[in-house]
C-alpha cells in the first residue's frame, strides 16, 4: 500500500459517491475540479486533479451530455439509437438528423455508434446470449423506473422477446435491427462514458482523476492506488458499502438487483433481466462488480454475469481479462484469483467464500 495516494470511491449502482479524499496532492499540483450533475439518467461526478483539471472537467461534462442525448439514449428521437429504433427491420443509414457536431469534440459519431454496436454483438454472442442490447421493449413492459411498474403476462414477456434472439445487421454504415425490436445500451451507456473521459483525460494535463457514472467509474492516474468500495446489496442507503477494493488505475462497474425494482405480491423483481425467460435475471446474484481497463467492458461485462451467475461467467471474464466480486443472495461473496488479494470485506454478516478475499 503506498501511503498518502489513496483515493476511495464507493462503487453504487446510480450513486457513486466519493466517501472519503485523502492525501491526494492536489495543492502541488496545483488545480482541482470537482462537480457533480445528474445525466444518463444518473449521478455524474467528478474529481480532477492536474492543472487543466477545470477545463477538462468542463468538457468531460459537456462530452457525457452529448453522449447521451445524440447518441446513446433510446429515449431521445433526434439520437442515433433513435433513428435506429424508428426504422426497425429495415436498414437504416444513420444520419443523426444532420446534426452539428461543431461544439464538442466528437470525430466521427456514426462511427463511434456502429463501434459500440458491434462490440454489443460480440459481448452477446461471448455472453451466449446472457446480454443482449435488444430488450428494450421487454424493460418498457416492466416499466421498471418509471412508476408504473407491473408484473407482465406470459404472453406479453413472450410477444416482446419476438425477434431478439435475431442479430443487428451492420454493412458499412446501415445498421438493420430486427422488426419488433428496440436498441436498449443502458447496460453500457455509463461505462462508455467512462471511456469518453478518459480519452478527454489523456489529452490533457492531468495528473488523477475519478469520473463515476452511476454504477460505473473510472480511476485514473499512473502511479496511484484508489479504494473503491462496494456497496452494500442489502442496505437501504445508496452510500454503505460492505467492503473494498484496492485498485491501481481502471474501470470498476457494479450491476445490482438492488436498483430500479419494485415489490408484487412479495416478490421483487429488478431490472436486469434474462433474455431468455423475459423475467429478472434470478441467478441467486444480488450484485456482481466487474474491474477491468475499459469501461464499455467492465459495464457490459457486470451485467452479463449478473445474468450467467458465478460459474458460467468465469470463463468470459477470463477471455476478457477481467476480474469480478459477486455477491449472493444469502450474503456470500465470491471474487476472482486477480481480486483476492485487493478486496477488504468490512461487514461480519457477509461471508467471503472459498477463502477467496482477505
Ligand atoms: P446495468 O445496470 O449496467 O447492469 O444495466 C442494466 C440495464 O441494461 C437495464 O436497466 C436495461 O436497460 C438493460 N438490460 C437489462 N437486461 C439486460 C441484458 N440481459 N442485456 C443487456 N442489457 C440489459
Ligand atoms: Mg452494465
Amino acid at each position: 500500500m503506498k501511503k498518502g495516494k489513496w483515493i476511495t470511491v464507493a462503487v453504487c449502482v446510480a450513486a457513486v459517491v466519493v466517501i472519503a479524499l485523502s492525501a491526494f496532492d492536489v495543492i502541488k499540483v496545483g488545480r482541482e475540479y470537482k462537480n457533480s450533475s445528474v445525466l444518463m439518467n444518473t449521478t455524474v461526478s467528478a474529481d480532477i486533479s492536474g492543472t487543466q483539471a477545470q477545463s477538462v472537467g468542463e468538457e468531460i461534462f459537456k462530452r457525457i451530455s452529448q453522449l447521451e442525448n445524440k447518441l446513446l439514449s433510446r429515449h431521445i428521437e433526434l439520437s442515433a439509437v433513435g433513428e435506429i429504433n424508428a426504422c426497425a427491420g429495415q436498414e437504416t443509414v444513420i444520419t443523426l438528423f444532420s446534426q452539428s457536431y461543431e461544439e464538442g469534440n466528437v470525430d466521427d459519431p456514426v462511427s463511434d455508434i456502429l463501434n459500440i454496436i458491434s462490440r454489443c454483438q460480440t459481448l452477446r454472442q461471448d455472453s451466449g446470449g446472457a446480454f443482449n442490447p435488444l430488450l428494450g421493449r421487454l424493460s418498457d413492459l416492466w416499466g421498471f423506473g418509471t412508476g408504473n411498474e407491473r408484473v407482465p403476462s406470459e404472453n406479453e414477456i413472450k410477444s416482446v422477446l419476438n425477434g431478439t434472439d435475431e442479430p443487428i445487421e451492420i454493412n458499412g454504415r446501415k445498421v438493420k435491427i430486427p422488426t419488433n425490436t428496440v436498441l436498449d445500451l443502458g447496460a453500457v451507456g455509463k461505462g462508455i462514458a467512462c471511456d469518453e473521459a478518459k480519452k478527454l483525460l489523456e489529452s490533457a494535463k492531468v495528473k488523477s482523476a475519478v469520473i463515476s457514472v452511476g454504477g460505473s467509474v473510472l480511476l485514473y492516474g499512473e502511479d496511484r492506488q484508489f479504494e473503491v468500495g462496494i456497496r452494500d446489496p442489502f442496505s437501504q442507503s445508496g452510500t454503505d458499502c460492505f467492503a473494498t477494493l484496492s485498485l491501481s488505475a481502471c474501470c470498476v462497474s457494479t450491476s445490482g438487483s438492488y436498483e430500479r425494482n419494485f415489490e408484487f405480491d412479495g416478490i421483487t423483481y429488478h431490472h436486469i433481466l434474462n433474455p431468455k425467460t423475459g423475467y429478472p435475471a434470478d441467478s441467486g446474484l444480488v450484485s456482481v462488480t466487474v474491474v477491468c481497463e475499459d469501461g464499455f467492458l467492465s459495464d457490459a461485462l457486470s451485467t452479463a454475469c449478473f445474468v450467467l451467475g458465478y460459474e458460467d461467467s468465469l470463463p468470459l471474464l477470463k477471455k476478457y481479462n477481467a476480474e469480478a466480486v459477486f455477491v449472493t443472495d444469502e450474503k456470500k461473496v465470491l471474487v476472482t484469483d486477480g481480486l483476492c488479494d485487493s478486496l477488504s470485506v468490512e461487514k461480519d454478516s457477509f461471508t467471503v467464500i472459498d477463502g477467496q478475499g482477505k
